[in-house]
């Protein structure tokens, strides 16, 4: 086994069929991406504290680290869809099976 502990249930605690499990899996290795990206953030930050870094500039470089952890964080797989496992063309998943929480909150948040 890998370094995570095997995960069975979606992030809205529902158990995750045996097919989706990579997956989810998968969405351990998104989150552990983000947190190096949080740390080498850190690390070019201090860089640009010495004289040789005068040429990054602090806010851009966050700016830029902000914008890859988001997208990588909205990458994350979420959550399984409600379709039936035959429904191959659910338009919330479109045969995925599985959402990310961006597109769970469009998909499941009742309209006004
Ligand atoms: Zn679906």
């Amino acid at each position: 086994m890998g370094k995570y502990p095997r995960r069975t249930r979606d992030t809205l605690g529902r158990p995750i069929p045996d097919r989706l499990l990579p997956i989810f899996a998968g969405a351990q290795r998104l989150d552990e991406w983000c947190r190096l990206a949080e740390i080498l953030q850190i690390k070019l930050g201090v860089l640009a504290q010495e004289e040789f870094g005068c040429h990054l500039h602090p806010a851009s470089l966050n700016e830029l680290f902000e914008k890859l952890k988001q997208h990588g964080l909205a990458a994350i797989p979420y959550a399984l869809c409600d379709c039936h496992p035959q429904e191959l063309d659910c338009p919330k998943c479109e045969g995925r099976r599985w959402l990310t929480q961006n597109e769970y909150l469009e998909a499941y948040t009742p309209r006004q």
